[in-house]
């Protein structure tokens, strides 16, 4: 029988055999033992499945890594120690040098740097698209060397909603995929395969961690992505020589792409988190569905009340009726979006600033997304490399405040902001 998310955030990924801990297993050990070398090199030649480093696979990250691919509904994850590792890898997977990729202008700051810097200087070119683009907008920025599309599910922090049907609808009839980073709706709110996303990633760090003790992140595959279509993904479709000639696609099937994610990327990058950091992910995990509604619940009364203060420009929640995404938040998150809310105080620049520094129960943080309310100005901290052109690309005002509603009590974080609304 098919279980709820509910269920599966608590139990999935690890099902303990007679005797065996109850609990997912810190696994703290670098290597595996094994009785001979010729059992070691099948391991190696990827002939059996089977542990021998903890920088290609550990069964503690393997247990969360599981839990997480059930959650979304793919066929294989990889955990990486940092959500940027985790989009860099995403696209580093399918893409080389002289490859394009065509990417929602609305995201996360530090991915817009890994793009638009970083990735450049591999020589990975990429064009950045409004999220509210059109099915030919998208087109027209589609050349014969994009490998991919990619874009935020809600994006951090403008929190536009990524019409995931749209944009996947157009990859495909270019034969190539949609990369979604998932971060801030989670599978408890959206599953983008539900809708022809073909990887999705997070920063579990957020909400699945959900009580910031830990940097991490997730790729997970969703195995319906046809790479053999065509001959845009030689990576996949050709013979790996430092495998002994396999190809992923022939020998891995629809796991093809996590297969390499992980035998190819991880074994040579290394981005890994530690087994601890795992276990830790994996207890934020089990709560998630619970912090999650709750989050959103909070966030929603936040947002109202808001909406209705005079000292308030303006708010964006997309679960908020009447806001420009709402119709988009109510087809891919009809049970609530986030626990983020965005909004502008009268004022502009120094209010926002005013406002923030009154505040006592919400702190000033730069975080997002766990379970105790923080506030933060992106124009002045996470996006201050950005020009102001890129910022309002990036659907971000130099007024935004961007509060992360916890799971405290909602009255205590309203009251908080009445009082700190009170000193602007
Ligand atoms: C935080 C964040 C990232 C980067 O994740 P880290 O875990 O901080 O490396 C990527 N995408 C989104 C949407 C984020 O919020």
């Amino acid at each position: 029988m098919a279980q709820h998310i509910n269920t599966k955030c608590v139990q999935a990924g690890y099902q303990p055999k007679n005797g065996e801990p109850r609990v997912p297993p810190i696994v703290q050990s670098t290597t595996y033992k094994y009785d001979s070398s010729a059992e070691m090199g099948k391991l190696f030649n990827l002939e059996a499945t089977g542990y021998f480093y903890t920088r290609l696979q550990n069964p503690t990250n393997d247990y969360v890594a599981a839990k997480i691919a059930e959650l979304e509904g793919g066929v294989g994850a990889m955990l990486t120690s940092s959500g940027q590792a985790a989009s860099f890898y995403s696209i580093f997977n399918i893409a080389a040098a002289g490859d394009h990729i065509v990417s929602s202008a609305a995201i996360y700051g530090g991915t817009f740097n890994l793009f638009n810097v970083t990735m450049k200087k591999l020589g990975i070119d990429f064009t950045f698209i409004n999220p509210d683009s059109s099915e030919e907008e998208i087109q027209a920025a589609i050349r014969p060397n994009t490998k991919a599309v990619f874009g935020e599910t809600l994006s951090n922090p403008s929190l536009q909603v990524l019409d995931i049907e749209r944009f996947a609808g157009v990859a495909h009839k270019n034969g190539i995929p949609l990369i979604v980073d998932n971060t801030f709706p989670t599978p408890v709110n959206l599953r983008p395969f539900e809708y022809g996303a073909d990887i999705v990633i997070h920063s579990t760090t957020k909400y699945m961690d959900g009580h910031a003790t830990s940097v991490g992140g997730a790729i997970v595959d969703g195995g319906s992505f046809d790479w053999a279509q065509n001959d845009k993904f030689p990576g996949l479709t050709t013979p790996d020589d430092s495998y002994h000639g396999l190809t992923y696609t022939e020998s891995f099937g629809k796991a093809a792409y996590i297969t390499k994610a992980v035998t190819q990327l991880m074994r040579d990058l290394g981005s890994i988190p530690s087994p601890h950091n795992a276990f830790l992910l994996n207890i934020g995990l089990e709560t998630l569905f619970l912090r999650v509604e709750r989050h959103c619940q909070n966030a929603l009364a936040v947002a109202q009340y808001l909406e209705k203060h005079d000292k308030i420009a303006w708010v964006n929640y997309p679960a908020l009726p009447g806001g420009k995404y709402y119709g988009l938040a109510q087809k891919y998150m009809p049970n609530g979006t986030s626990g983020v809310v965005c909004f502008g105080v009268k004022g502009g620049r120094d209010a926002a600033v005013q406002f923030m520094d009154s505040l006592r129960l919400a702190a000033v943080v730069t975080h997002v997304a766990d379970s105790r309310t923080c506030v933060l100005h992106p124009a002045s901290t996470t996006h201050r490399q950005l020009t102001d052109e890129q910022l309002a690309a990036g659907g971000i005002g130099v007024d935004l405040v961007r509060l992360s509603v916890g799971i405290e009590y909602v009255g205590d974080i309203i009251a908080d902001i009445e009082q700190a609304l009170g000193q602007v």
